[in-house]
C-alpha cells in the first residue's frame, strides 16, 4: 500500500469504525483525529522484561499501532495495526 493510499485507508477506518460509534472516554465528544502528515503509525519495540527473561535472550520485535487522538481533550488511544489491516482486507474484498 503506497503512503497516500495508506493515509486514505486510515482516514476511512477512523471515519467508518470510530467517529460515529465511539465517544471519547474522557470528554464524551466524537472528535477523533489521526496524526498530521503521513506518519500515521506508531512503532513500539515489544520485549520481555529482563527480570522475567530467565536467561533466555529475547530480542523482541516491532509492533505498530495507529494512534487516534481526541481533538477536544487530547486523549489518545492506540489501535493495533493488525485490526486495521483485517478491516482493510475485508473492505477491499467486499
Ligand atoms: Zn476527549
Amino acid at each position: 500500500m503506497a503512503g497516500e493510499d495508506f493515509l486514505h485507508a486510515v482516514q476511512a477506518f477512523v471515519a467508518e469504525k470510530w467517529q460515529p460509534h465511539h465517544p471519547c472516554d474522557r470528554c464524551g465528544t466524537f472528535q477523533w483525529s489521526i496524526l498530521p502528515g503521513y506518519a500515521a503509525v506508531l512503532s513500539l519495540h515489544a520485549i520481555t522484561p529482563p527480570a522475567m527473561d530467565y536467561g533466555q535472550s529475547s530480542p523482541g520485535y516491532e509492533v505498530e499501532f495507529i494512534p487516534i487522538y481526541c481533538n477536544n481533550c487530547g486523549n489518545t488511544i492506540n489501535i493495533y495495526i493488525g485490526v486495521f489491516m483485517e478491516w482493510w482486507t475485508k473492505r477491499e474484498t467486499t
